[in-house]
């Protein structure tokens, strides 16, 4: 199975990649985790990425489209692959066809995980991520048992740069402008599937699995 993840920063892709990596045991490619691994490793890619990360940016395609043709060649790939955030322009999208071409690969399904704008601010603006440990918690739906302090290793919260409420904002016109017309893309090979991505987890998990055919 061969998978690409659409919608908006903050949809649940993220969290539906997970499921899917267990359900199908493929490997999830999430350009922006490869990003972050960069970043905290202090990587020369890493630094280029992160001015644009905390601007809401998108990195640019030249240093995404490399990394992903990179990633796509490893062996764990060969039964399948599931694409989390990747591609989120047009020209990366054609840059990912020409590349499964050349690799005698082809996309099954593009799944476009909807969720309204304002939904995604109140979820995204309430997270925090532990600075020990990185647990991850939400001020409505994954409170800490004391403010700030992390429930598993008593190290203190954090933000991150890019879901701070400003950054979400840019973030999400950033999807609008480029990443949305992904969606017709995708509809035009004939290749999409519209999720509904509001409510809980495993209600958006099971709606994606009939979508795909599978239990
Ligand atoms: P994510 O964790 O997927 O929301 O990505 C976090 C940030 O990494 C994005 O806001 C972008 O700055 C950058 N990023 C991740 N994937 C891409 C991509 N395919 N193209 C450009 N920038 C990306």
């Amino acid at each position: 199975m061969r998978l690409i993840l659409l919608g908006a920063p903050g949809a649940g892709k993220g969290t539906q990649a997970e499921m899917l990596n267990k359900l199908f045991d493929i490997p999830t490619i999430s350009t922006g985790n490869i990003f972050r691994e960069h970043i905290a490793n202090c990587t020369e890619l890493g630094t280029k990425a992160k001015s644009y990360m905390d601007a809401g940016k998108l990195v640019p395609d030249e240093l995404v489209i490399e990394l992903v043709k990179d990633r796509l060649k490893k062996d764990d790939c060969k039964k399948g692959m599931i694409l989390d955030g990747f591609p989120r322009t047009i020209n990366q999208a054609k840059a990912l066809d020409t590349m499964l071409v050349e690799l005698d690969m082809a996309i099954n399904y593009a799944v476009n995980v909807e969720v309204a704008d304002e939904i995604i601010i109140e979820r995204m603006s309430g997270r925090t991520v532990c600075t020990g440990c990185g647990t991850p918690y939400h001020a409505l739906y994954k409170v800490e048992k004391v403010a700030n302090i992390c429930d598993n290793c008593n190290e203190k919260l954090m933000q991150r740069e890019d879901d701070k409420a400003e950054t979400v904002k840019k973030r999400l016109a950033v999807y609008h402008d480029q990443t949305k017309p992904l969606i017709n893309f995708y509809a035009e090979q004939g290749k999409l599937v519209n999720i509904d991505g509001v409510g809980e987890v495993e209600k958006v998990s099971r709606r994606v699995k009939e979508a795909l055919g599978v239990n």
